[in-house]
């Protein structure tokens, strides 16, 4: 093969070798594109902003200032914002949707870059790149490499451990994150080959909201109600409403367990992560070089999500296949 593969590559063929066929050998891609995930684009952006903040003022021997790093971080969320409305024809609606998202966006990454207590940890290199939003190729048979995206690579400074971290924004929080699974053992091993051991991967979850504020009732006080919510914020809301919150025992101690973020470490020795290169990546690298890949329809649950589903139905039956094809999809470009 004459060019790299990417995880996404290597996912999309374990799920449907005819939805590989379309979007990496057809190069097709849906005329009305998925939009990418706003607020998760946003905490992602804003995130590693002041990730390489803190690793810039570490390589430089400079006192990182957390007044600077809340500035860089709200920079980066509203460039990320910029650019997305840019490439967008939107509504006056729309558009104040975006910015209340940037503001939220914003917000919780500083949330998130300050409970990772950033000075705990040290960035690590590779070469003249922080490992930071990198991206990378390693190596791979077959192909031109592996190509990857490493959200962060840092040095635990407590314990010494070095991991790999992958950045998600959730919903709800999971107890295994698929990227576990393959994804992270992978990308484990690709830096193995560039030369960088690590301990293990880490999973990042930051729920995709900020705690709530409390009502305050109508006798003044500040409402007992389970809602989603830490106890700074509500400690603020009693202060506010001029409330001693020393009288919300209470809601502290149910507060306490209080989550926002989540960080998930698995320890994986290099030969399991080797294990996982070798028994799933270097075959499907293979049979893709070979030109001998069957493509079968997975006829899954796969298809539900599938943007090839229209063209997809079309082969399976009399419609006329090539005018689904000009009509909802394009060539996506090298
Ligand atoms: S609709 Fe289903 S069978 Fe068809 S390409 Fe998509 S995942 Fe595969």
């Amino acid at each position: 093969m004459t060019r790299t593969i990417s995880f996404s590559e290597l996912s999309t063929f374990l799920a449907c070798t005819q939805r590989w066929s379309y979007a990496y050998e057809d190069r097709l891609q849906a005329r009305t594109d998925a939009e990418p995930l706003l607020l998760g684009s946003i905490v992602h952006a804003g995130l590693a902003a002041g990730l390489r903040y803190y690793a810039l003022c570490d390589r430089y021997r400079q006192r990182a200032k957390e007044r600077l790093a809340q500035v860089t971080v709200e920079r980066a969320c509203n460039v990320w914002a910029t650019g997305y409305l840019a490439e967008r024809e939107m509504w006056d609606e729309e558009r104040e949707v975006v910015r209340a998202k940037t503001d939220t966006g914003f917000r919780i990454a500083l949330r998130a870059l300050n409970w990772l207590q950033p000075e705990r940890w040290e960035t690590l290199w590779l070469g003249r790149v922080p490992l930071i939003e990198a991206a990378l190729v390693a190596p791979l048979e077959f192909s031109r490499g592996l190509k990857l995206v490493v959200d962060w690579v840092a040095r635990d400074r407590i314990d010494g451990t070095t991991w790999i971290f992958d950045h998600k924004t959730v919903r709800s929080f999971q107890d295994e994150h698929a990227a576990q699974l393959l994804q992270l053992p992978l990308y484990q091993h690709a830096l193995s080959v560039l030369g960088m051991r690590v301990d293990g991967t880490a999973t990042l979850q930051v729920l995709d909201r900020l705690p709530a504020v409390p009502e305050v009732t109508k006798k003044g006080t500040v409402s007992r109600a389970n809602i989603t919510t830490d106890w700074p914020t509500y400690r603020q809301a009693i202060l506010d409403a001029g409330g001693d919150p020393s009288d919300y025992a209470d809601v502290r101690t149910r507060l306490s367990s209080a989550e926002f973020f989540r960080l998930q470490r698995t320890y994986r020795p290099a030969r399991q992560a080797e294990e996982v290169w070798n028994q799933i990546l270097v075959p499907v690298a293979w049979l893709i070089s070979s030109g001998r890949v069957v493509r079968i329809r997975s006829r899954s649950y796969q298809c539900s999500y599938c943007a090839y589903r229209a063209l997809c139905d079309a082969h399976l039956s009399e419609d006329d296949a090539a005018w689904v094809q000009q009509a909802h999809y394009r060539k996506r470009k090298r």
